[in-house]
């Protein structure tokens, strides 16, 4: 994509929001109702082409990138007018008489820039507060996952006029050419690497970026639990997409006392999931292209106590549990992003949270335990972006909560309010009556009285 075409689709989309257009909310419901029409009707299309792009599971496919979509435009077309009225706020009695109100305004052109493992989700769940806030927008999805770029495409054309929302497909250059450009906002979801670019371009227009970034996200299991259930919890979150999920749980830290039951329990619900060959289930992913599944198969090293097993012509890895793994093993020196759970022994909580809170702040953390002071100790020592208490990956899926990174898995929060926030100006508004002045505010200050003296002095 030429330098001009980019140029030439922000300062489009530019005239469209100074027209003022944007600013009357039932135009913007009428937008997320296009939406929403839209992805219903290529629904199908979508899970073909995921399917398509990284043999994703029809299901996962709804879950992920249909379902979450859908059901954050209800709620952003449900909630439209709450979130954009203004929030009275309380006023402190030296500014009396006077109201205080948080306006929240449009921002003006957002670019969201996204990656392939939820290729549509993780474009389409951005754009929406976008629009709920008023905004035009360029959406740029990943080229790693093509035939979903291309249904998306399709979708936003058919709901939108381009001067409103477009889509701008191509690889890194077409990513680099829109960087150029001055927008108002960024949203980015992918590695960090490419993240500390993203932030770059955008300081050279002071441009605020949400950064959704990745990491390593940690599963701790103590002894009082559950087994089977932790079991299919974790095994669940850690296969998803074929592990191809910045919230999976990256690695295991599993207490001494429970390490042996765990394991079996582990081998019984991929068994139970996938049967005796996963690569025979219609229920497993692929990994997403060829460099990823070089990377991932390098991680598996060591005493590998499940799968293990791989085919490189359908880019198959099975689920694989690696034991006995120390923090020097090459699967705890990046991002997993596969099917590959390395797990790490433990004797005493305390070593789990140290391990945790002397590495990178993680996107997520997932404790399983049964004991509610093992959980407040876990949830006020270790910091993440979110976090799962006995479960794993399902506080995305709740639009009340904030979903980000914090530290090194990225900054700025969205779903629901908070995405509708993100892209939003909470301009402060102080509105006063003028039939009342406080004198004493004005200059020269030295004509105060004795007696008011007195008073600030008492005050301060
Ligand atoms: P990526 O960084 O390779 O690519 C993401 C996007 O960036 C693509 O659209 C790509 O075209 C663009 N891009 C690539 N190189 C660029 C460059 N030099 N300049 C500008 N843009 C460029 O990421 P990925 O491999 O697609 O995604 C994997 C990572 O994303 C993992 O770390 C994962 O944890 C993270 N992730 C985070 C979330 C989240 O919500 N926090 C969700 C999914 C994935």
């Amino acid at each position: 994509m030429e330098q001009s075409e980019t140029e030439a689709i922000v300062s489009a989309q530019r005239g469209h929001f100074e027209s003022g257009a944007t600013r009357d909310i039932e135009y913007r419901r009428q937008g997320l109702v296009r939406l929403r029409d839209a992805v219903q009707a290529n629904r199908g299309r979508l899970v073909a082409a995921l399917k398509e792009d990284m043999g994703k599971p029809a299901w996962e496919a709804y879950l992920a990138d249909v379902g979450t979509v859908l059901s954050e435009i209800d709620l952003a077309v449900e909630m439209l007018e709450a979130w954009t009225e203004p929030r009275r706020v309380r006023t402190p009695p030296y500014l009396i008489p006077a109201s205080s109100s948080i306006r929240p305004e449009p921002l003006g052109v957002a670019l969201i820039i996204g990656p392939w493992n939820y290729p549509f989700d993780l474009v389409a769940s951005p754009l929406i507060p976008a629009l709920a806030a008023g905004n035009c927008a360029v959406v740029k999805p990943s080229e790693l996952a093509p035939a979903t770029a291309g249904v998306t495409a399709e979708i936003i054309a058919s709901a939108f006029d381009p001067a409103y929302v477009t889509v701008a497909n191509g690889d890194h250059r077409v990513a680099s050419a829109l960087l150029e450009q001055r927008f108002d906002h960024i949203f980015y979801t992918g590695s960090g690497t490419v993240g500390k670019i993203v932030m770059e371009a955008a300081s050279k227009h002071l441009t605020p970026v949400t950064l959704e970034l990745g990491g390593k996200s940690p599963c701790i299991v103590e002894p009082d639990v559950h087994v089977w259930h932790a079991a299919r919890r974790i095994a669940w979150g850690k296969y998803f997409n074929a592990g191809q999920t910045c919230i999976a749980p990256d690695y295991l830290l599993v207490n001494a006392a429970v390490k042996k039951d765990l394991l079996a329990a582990l081998r019984r619900a991929v068994k139970a999931f996938y049967g005796d060959d996963p690569a025979k289930s219609p229920d497993y992913a692929r990994i997403v292209n060829e460099r990823h599944f070089e990377r991932v198969l390098r991680l598996i090293e060591g005493d590998v106590v499940v799968g293990g097993e791989s085919d490189r012509d359908s880019l198959y890895i099975a689920p694989t549990i690696i034991d006995n793994v120390t923090p020097e093993h090459p699967a705890m020196a990046e991002e997993i992003f596969g099917p590959v759970l390395p797990v790490i022994e433990y004797e005493s909580l305390d070593e789990a949270i140290r391990f945790v809170s002397e590495r990178e702040k993680p996107l997520s953390l997932y404790l399983f335990t049964r004991d509610s002071g093992k959980k407040d100790r876990v949830l006020a020592e270790a910091s993440s972006g979110g976090t799962c208490v006995n479960d794993t990956m399902l506080h995305f899926s709740n639009s009340a909560l904030p979903f980000g990174g914090v530290g090194a898995s990225g900054f700025g929060k969205y779903h629901g309010r908070f995405g509708f926030d993100t892209f939003s100006n909470l301009k402060a508004v102080v509105e006063r009556p003028f039939w009342q002045d406080v004198y004493l505010r004005y200059p020269p200050y030295l004509k105060m009285t004795g007696a008011v003296r007195r008073i600030i002095r008492h005050v301060f």
